[in-house]
């Protein structure tokens, strides 16, 4: 299939950088994301369900598992995974929020903390879709604190574990087979992380309703009560927080590319409508300060490209701090949130109905935004690498 860069890559950076393999499954995607989701996606949206449809064709393009292929492990570079993330927010940010979980929180915590064992059991069947997971970190007493705060326990009895407590905000886990749950061990006061099937007893996940951002995505309040697991589904390398860390490292930086994708949505949607929508006699795209939005908007996408690119090469290269995601996360949400805004007023009343789908854009950037560490906590992980000063308390 021939490549087609985006015209919202301006400086033409998946042209020059991806190999003629991942041009092709970037196409692939594209392709399937356009005519399978973005038709029929602003009523899965309103309706604030799931396309539970698009589960195994994410699987057959592979973006379940190129990036933890228990043979191959990081055979496809971070750019190209940046890349599938933007590819996938442009169409929808919630379906790129599954795979955002799917193989970036939940296939990332098998890869970087499982032993070799769970590694082999769990990988293929998460790639395939077999097993549909969830990561439950946040709860409800503890989002942005969770190094620190997190107070459901986990207690040693013999050769099992005794999770008690509760979470918050968990996506996917209204369907997931499994949720990774982080929790305190009782003895040394370390976080720890489960693999917890949810077929388990004392496990309840509720469905959270009424959000007005990524409506598609089940996120769900889970409470653990007295919940066994055996000593074979703790997670053999998950020793203290800073594991944890190490999944968030490289799953912010993914973020942050979906950030630009959902960007980019919002953008191309706002450019083909100003083409096409006349008022005083001429196309709004003829208008001057129309083209301003458009221009501040392709702006701030090429930059935070430039920005995601770069820190993704990093992650590659073995050089990639928490700073170094921190500010692409922070950075790339808040010119995100500009651009779905610039894009909003674009389409004057028609910015705010979900047929045009810049509104679906623009309420998604809300949560993209707070997701996976605030703009204030990427903000003091920077400051504190730039200043040697932690200001988090
Ligand atoms: P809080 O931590 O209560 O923060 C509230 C405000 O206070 C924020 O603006 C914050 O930046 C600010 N603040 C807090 N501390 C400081 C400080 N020291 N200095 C300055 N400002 C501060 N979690 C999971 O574990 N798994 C998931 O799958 C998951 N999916 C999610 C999906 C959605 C749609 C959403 C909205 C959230 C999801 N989360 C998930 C949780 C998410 O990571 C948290 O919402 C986020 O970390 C913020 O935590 P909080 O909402 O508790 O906000």
């Amino acid at each position: 299939m021939t490549f087609a860069p985006l015209s919202s890559d301006f400086y033409g950076y998946a042209e020059n950088l991806l190999t003629d393999r991942e041009k092709d499954a970037i196409m692939a995607i594209r392709e399937w994301g356009e005519r399978e989701v973005l038709p029929v996606i602003g009523g899965y949206w309103e309706r604030a369900e799931f396309p539970a449809q698009v589960i195994a064709p994410l699987a057959e393009l592979g973006t379940l598992a190129f990036a933890w292929d228990e043979t191959k492990p990081f055979e496809n570079s971070a750019v190209f995974r940046g890349f599938v993330a933007l590819e996938l927010a442009r169409v929808d940010a919630s379906v790129s929020t599954f795979v955002g979980v799917q193989n970036g929180l939940v296939a990332g915590t098998l890869a970087l903390t499982g032993s070799a064992e769970q590694r082999a059991e769990w990988l293929p069947k998460i790639a395939s879709a077999e097993v549909i997971g969830a990561f439950g970190l946040t709860e409800p007493l503890s989002g942005s604190d969770s190094a620190r705060g997190l107070r459901t326990t986990a207690r040693r009895e013999g050769d099992s574990w005794v999770l008690n407590g509760s979470k918050r905000w968990i996506g996917n886990a209204t369907f997931s087979d499994i949720t990774i749950i982080w929790a305190k061990d009782e003895a040394d006061g370390q976080v720890k992380g489960f693999i917890v099937p949810t077929s388990t007893p004392g496990y309840v996940a509720t469905k959270i309703e009424g959000k007005i951002s990524l409506r598609s995505v089940q996120n769900a309040d889970i409470t653990l009560t007295d919940v066994v697991v055996p000593e074979s589904l703790r997670l053999q390398n998950a020793n203290t927080f800073r594991d944890t860390a190490a999944v968030l490292r490289q799953t912010r930086a993914e973020v942050a590319w979906a950030a630009v994708g959902t960007a980019i949505g919002a953008y191309e949607a706002a450019v083909a409508y100003a083409k096409q929508r006349e008022q005083f006699g001429k196309p709004i795209a003829a208008h001057q300060l129309i083209q301003e939005h458009l221009v501040n908007g392709l702006g701030n996408i090429t930059a935070s490209l430039g920005m995601v690119v770069r820190v993704s090469q990093m992650l590659d290269a073995g050089e990639q701090r928490d700073e170094h995601s921190a500010l692409a996360k922070a950075y790339a949400t808040s010119r995100m949130r500009e651009t779905v805004a610039w894009a909003r007023e674009t389409l004057g009343g028609n910015g705010i109905v979900l047929e045009h789908h810049v509104a679906r854009y623009f309420a998604d950037a809300e949560a993209l935004y707070s997701y996976e560490g605030t703009r204030e906590m990427n903000t003091l992980i920077v400051g504190r690498a730039v200043t040697g000063e932690a200001a988090f308390v």
